[in-house]
């Protein structure tokens, strides 16, 4: 039989170790799961999100420049799995690394 302090300890070192891995893996599965914004989403369609970059309407977007996209943009974040960025504009969205919005900015 094991001493009682003994176990204790054992079970703090159990709970101390899995508890950072468990928040890892919620936050890895939360961001896995983010959807993509859906180009007819208003607040989209109010920026003129599109989710490749050479689709800009020029017309309206005159300033936007083809190099200009997504992954070059100072409002997104750090990729997911399948490329999508989640992006400061559309919490809770991923945008395509090709993708292109008015509220475009070059990374500082
Ligand atoms: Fe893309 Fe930047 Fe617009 Fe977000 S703010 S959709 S990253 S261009």
């Amino acid at each position: 039989m094991s001493h009682p302090n003994r176990r204790r300890f054992l079970q703090l070192v159990v709970v101390a170790t899995a508890t950072p891995l468990a928040a890892t893996f919620a936050r890895n599965a939360v961001a896995a799961d983010l959807p993509h914004l859906d180009q007819a989403d208003t607040m989209a369609g109010a920026l003129g999100y599109v989710h490749d970059s050479v689709a800009v309407d020029a017309a309206k977007y005159p300033s936007h420049e083809p190099e200009q996209a997504c992954a070059g943009c100072n409002l997104a974040q750090a990729a997911q799995g399948d490329g999508w960025l989640p992006c400061n504009i559309f919490p809770g969205k991923v945008v395509s690394p090709k993708g292109w919005c008015a509220a475009w900015v070059p990374k500082a």
